[in-house]
């Protein structure tokens, strides 16, 4: 079930120190784990926190196998919570996934006309992309949720009777209308052009991320128009403005490729991450506050905004920009200290 990781996740370095402190809460994740898996948590603390003395994250070793850590983020543990619950306070409450004001400040500090985010669909800006692009209006917006919502059920026809699969043919194609209708009627302004990466691989939820059997990824394509590439095919398009990695970093097993990728296709990557000081079981590494400081080693620049987005953090945080041209972090910070 368990594998050695003997090199950090991150930057491979075989420089890994024992941590002191080694008891981590147990939380939902771990009781589905150790009851889908039928293990004890006597097996479960045989999961070490070790401290990479190269690029400062925290790596679990051992720590599941890799078709195990896969199970865990699809099968035992498939819908992402937070992802969820954003997109439908945001439909049911008109309330946007908190990010204190850091939407407002990238949108008046760099010109973005293409932007692209990883994985999970609702965890960063993509909604308040979505606001802003059409007329404020709450009835509106709950009816083009719940229409995309049907539209999607509808096509999901297997082992139903012919006469039912011809009346969902006509449903489908009256549904997407209405969407279609509906999207016309209350558009604003030009979109920006949106994208979608994925990493079919990952230990981060995707296939199984589903809420009224609808999977986010499909949902994601339909309300912000967006298109979904994977990782690991070559990038020809346009550099993008702006990349985002809102808590996805640490749910994949290449975290430095994706970043790299990120980096060599954007002018900026804006990067969320948490910076607990446990590591969680559920979790094969986690960044710390100190990773930053490996980053600028290797020529990667970054600008902490954690104090510029006034957000009431409720566990530890960091969400920093990052390039490596020099240039774009320079003007950013000149920018952004005149606010
Ligand atoms: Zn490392």
């Amino acid at each position: 079930m368990f594998k050695k990781y003997n090199e950090c996740s991150f930057c491979n370095s075989k420089k890994l120190k024992i941590e002191k402190f080694q008891n981590s809460p147990e939380n939902f994740y771990i009781k589905a784990i150790k009851s889908d898996l039928s293990i004890s948590s006597k097996v479960i603390n045989k999961l070490k926190v070790y401290k990479c003395l190269e690029c400062n994250i925290l790596q679990s070793n051992p720590w599941f196998k890799e078709n195990i850590g896969k199970k865990i983020y699809s099968n035992i543990y498939g819908q992402h919570n937070k992802n969820w619950s954003n997109i439908l306070s945001f439909f049911n409450k008109k309330k946007l996934p908190d990010h204190g004001k850091l939407y407002e400040i990238l949108k008046k500090n760099i010109k973005i006309n293409n932007y692209a985010e990883f994985n999970s669909p609702f965890m960063g800006l993509l909604l308040n992309f979505f606001k802003d692009e059409y007329k404020d209006n709450h009835s509106f917006r709950k009816n083009l949720f719940n229409k995309i919502l049907s539209y999607l059920a509808s096509r999901q026809v297997a082992g139903k009777s012919k006469l039912h699969q011809k009346s969902s043919l006509i449903k489908s194609k009256q549904l997407l209308d209405d969407v279609l209708k509906l999207k016309k009627k209350n558009f604003l302004k030009k979109k920006i052009t949106k994208y979608l990466f994925v990493e079919s691989s990952s230990i981060s939820w995707g296939q199984n991320d589903n809420y009224k059997s609808v999977n986010s990824k499909s949902l994601a394509m339909e309300l912000f128009d967006l298109d979904i590439y994977d990782i690991k095919d070559s990038w020809k398009k346009e550099k993008l403005d702006l990349f985002g990695f809102f808590l996805t970093l640490d749910h994949t097993f290449k975290p430095k490729k994706i970043l790299d990728f990120a980096l060599d296709i954007s002018k900026y990557v804006m990067i969320q991450i948490h910076t607990d000081p446990k590591l969680n079981k559920q979790h094969l590494f986690t960044f710390t506050e100190r990773f930053v400081n490996y980053l600028e080693k290797k020529k990667i620049y970054t600008l902490n905004l954690n104090l510029e987005i006034k957000k009431s953090f409720k566990s530890p945080e960091m969400y920093f920009i990052c390039s490596k041209n020099i240039k774009y972090i320079r003007l950013l910070k000149s920018k952004i200290k005149t606010i």
